[in-house]
């Protein structure tokens, strides 16, 4: 039973102690609540200029402390360091991206008998982001700064694994100048401080990234006080492999490998067109035999270990021992290590295949003709991602508009860009982050009336 006063910080490569942090209480959180919604009164007043220039000396102060909040999520998360500075440096640019937005969230302006409407995009008010471990510090962003930009208040609860790079990017916040209480952090376990923000009657918004068992209860919680929510939940998707495509390109391993597989966006699911099948099967035991697993803090290190001994578990139960597989490597010793693996005796329907295991593991199936391959992709509740190959353009396009996800590509495996939505179909999640639109989802749209009547002669 965790302690439910502190969280103990450890070091998934090691499992030593990186940190222990005091666990905010539902009072705490009340607290917090009642701090942002006077500090965000302030905020929507200040002139969009203004917020602007705030949230970009904001990304400048993160840019000059790139290279700690690296290093410290390499302690907290294991991530490898080469992703993480790429994710300190997406917190970093979608600040700069999410400040331009502050001065341009334009209403419309529609005529009306008798005058004209004008709409305002207003912001909510205090807005409440919980975000998973598997990328601390961007999911942290993801759902904070658009927020902040579009005149919000923010609390945000991490993960009580990762909750470090969060509480720095706070303080750096502070130390560029953000007024008090703005963007607020706050560590704790997510049953209580979580949940206390999900209840909470002055949150106008929850922002919840994990779980789809998780989400689904946050989703529950907020309907009963009409409370709007945007869920970015699991994922199972697919990488469709036709016959014609470059294989090498297709069947890259960090296709599902980055980020050790916890990564929602995984294409654990490779789908591979008959003719080519053992080809693929044979290029794969050689790739995974290729991956240099170990110490995150080594630049040649291409895969990390997971996150705690609990997800080590949950991923071991989806690979029995004798199960027929293609195996990689993995230190052995502390550290919550798994090698990489690609399940080769998976039916389609069995649990390796339609559950989210949040691992380097992937399931390799094979698929007749585009019916088949597109009937295989949809066949999972979840709609998040995945990849199409082929050198066929029509086919590529056809496939893309009939897979039921919200983030396809085609002849790549693109990861998300804080310049374009992200968000899943199904129950992959509801509502989009990132792209053009990311602050209007933390906005209320306000239609005014004005008539251009005169007074009565
Ligand atoms: P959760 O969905 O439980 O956790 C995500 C966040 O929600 C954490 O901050 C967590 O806090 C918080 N939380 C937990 N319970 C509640 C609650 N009742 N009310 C409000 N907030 C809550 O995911 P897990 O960490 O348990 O991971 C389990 C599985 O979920 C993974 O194996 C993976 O399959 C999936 N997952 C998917 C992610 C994605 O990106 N879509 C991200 C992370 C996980 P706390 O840390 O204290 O538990």
């Amino acid at each position: 039973m965790s302690d439910p006063h502190e969280l103990t910080v450890l070091n998934p490569a090691t499992e030593e102690t990186v940190a222990t942090v005091p666990a905010a209480s539902a009072e705490d959180v009340g607290a917090a609540v009642v701090r942002a919604v006077r500090a965000q009164t302030r905020w929507a007043a200040l002139a969009p200029a203004d917020r602007a220039r705030l949230l970009r000396r904001f990304a400048d102060t993160v840019d000059a402390h790139l290279e700690e909040l690296a290093q410290l999520e390499v302690r907290e998360a294991g991530h490898t360091v080469g992703n993480a500075r790429w994710e300190a440096g997406n917190a970093r640019d979608l600040l700069l991206y999410a400040a331009g937005g502050a001065e341009r969230l334009l209403g419309a302006q529609i005529p009306a008998p008798g005058g004209f409407n004008v709409t305002f995009h207003e912001p909510l008010g205090v807005v409440g982001v919980i975000a998973p471990w598997n990328f601390p510090m961007p999911i942290a962003a993801w759902g904070s700064f658009p927020a902040l930009a579009a005149g919000n208040a923010v609390v945000l609860k991490p993960a009580e694994t990762t909750p470090l790079t969060a509480l720095r990017l706070a303080e750096l916040a502070l130390d560029a100048g953000l007024p008090e209480h703005v963007f607020q952090v706050l560590p704790g376990h997510g049953h209580i401080a979580g949940r206390a923000l999900v209840d909470h009657p002055d949150v106008a918004k929850i922002v919840f990234t994990g779980s789809t068992t998780t989400g689904r209860e946050v989703m529950e919680r907020c309907a009963r006080l009409v409370k709007p929510v945007t869920l970015e939940l699991g994922g199972k998707s697919p990488n469709v492999v036709f016959a014609d495509a470059d294989l090498e390109a297709a069947l890259d391993p960090f296709s599902f490998l980055d980020n050790s597989g916890q990564d929602c966006c995984a294409r654990t699911r490779v789908l591979v067109q008959e003719p080519v099948f053992e080809e693929a099967r044979e290029f794969l035991a050689d790739a995974l035999a290729a991956v240099v697993v170990g110490d995150p803090a080594d630049g040649k290190t291409q895969m990390g270990p997971l996150i705690s001994r609990q997800q080590l578990d949950r991923v071991r139960s989806y690979v029995p021992e004798d199960a027929p597989a293609l195996r990689g490597t993995a230190p052995e010793g502390p550290g919550f290590w798994f090698p990489p693996t690609v399940l080769t005796g998976e039916r389609p329907d069995g649990r390796a295949a339609r559950e989210e295991i949040f691992g380097p593991v992937a399931v390799l199936l094979p698929f007749a003709d585009e019916a088949d391959a597109v009937r295989l992709a949809n066949d999972t509740p979840y709609g998040l991602s995945g990849s199409v190959f082929t050198r066929d353009l029509g086919r590529a396009l056809r496939v893309s508009r009939a897979v039921r996800a919200g983030n396809l590509s085609v002849n790549s495996h693109s990861s998300v860009r804080y310049w374009t939505p992200f968000g899943g179909f199904k129950q992959s999640g509801l509502g989009r982050e990132l792209g053009p639109d990311a602050l209007t989802a933390f906005t209320e749209t306000k239609n005014v009336f004005i008539s251009t009547e005169g007074p009565a002669q």
